[in-house]
């Protein structure tokens, strides 16, 4: 890793795909100027502060560091995992979604959907409670096993942890910190996340399914690391 200090990578915010006042009125434009610029900004600026004296860490993906958590300096190892994992969960928070008139799942993925949860009214179901009971900050998924035969499953992380170290694969997130949905909701998160199906975008979600029948190292890679 003999790069001249000027080649070294920068974590970077990724821009937003629509407006800030792109999801009302699921989601006002204040929470998504300050949950992009200000909340994710600064997982970002302190995921480059920490890994400023690693300079064989600063050309490895966000995910690559969650991936290899074990493998850090122990005194990163707990900033990195909240920043990095902050990073990753809030890029596909955002692609996740889009402005428009909602839509549903399709196609095989809604095929998968009928056979693991016994529809799409269930899975949502099941997706809102998970969210709702989650105790403190996190996050819930769709996720796809790696073994048993690919089963989709709803789980939460806690703070900003990533189902990549549980051996899943991402299809479908939802942000539950208070930060997320408070300044509209306040404290009515079961409401925040039944609104929020109105912003999902399904063709994202369809995307990472297709990705989730690669291997797990095609998929990580497919995934930026
Ligand atoms: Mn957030």
């Amino acid at each position: 890793m003999n790069q001249p200090v000027t080649k070294l990578k920068k974590h970077r915010l990724p821009p937003l795909k629509y407006d800030y006042a792109a999801l009302e009125p699921c989601i006002d434009s204040r929470t998504m100027m300050l949950h992009h610029g200000i909340h994710h900004g600064s997982y970002v600026a302190k995921l480059n502060e920490v890994l400023e004296k690693f300079p064989d860490l600063r050309n490895c993906s966000a995910l690559s560091l969650l991936r290899n958590l074990d493998k850090l300096p122990q005194e990163i190892r707990l900033t990195v995992r909240h920043n990095a994992g902050g990073h990753v969960n809030h890029s596909m928070f955002w692609r996740a979604m889009r402005p428009g008139l909602g839509s549903e799942p399709k196609g095989l993925l809604r095929e998968a959907i009928n056979r693991d949860f016994g529809s799409v009214e269930k899975f949502m179901a099941q997706f809102e409670e998970e969210g709702t009971k989650l105790s403190g900050s996190g996050w819930v998924w769709l996720v796809r096993a790696l073994q048993e035969k690919g089963k989709l499953e709803v789980i939460t992380t806690s703070n900003h942890d990533h189902p990549v170290r549980l051996n899943r694969f991402p299809i479908l997130l939802n942000d539950v910190w208070k930060h997320a949905y408070f300044m509209k909701y306040e404290s009515r998160r079961a409401a925040y996340l039944k609104a929020w199906w109105a912003v999902v975008d399904w063709d994202e979600a369809a995307r990472c399914f297709d990705l989730s029948d690669k291997s797990a190292e095609e998929h990580w890679e497919a995934e930026g690391g």
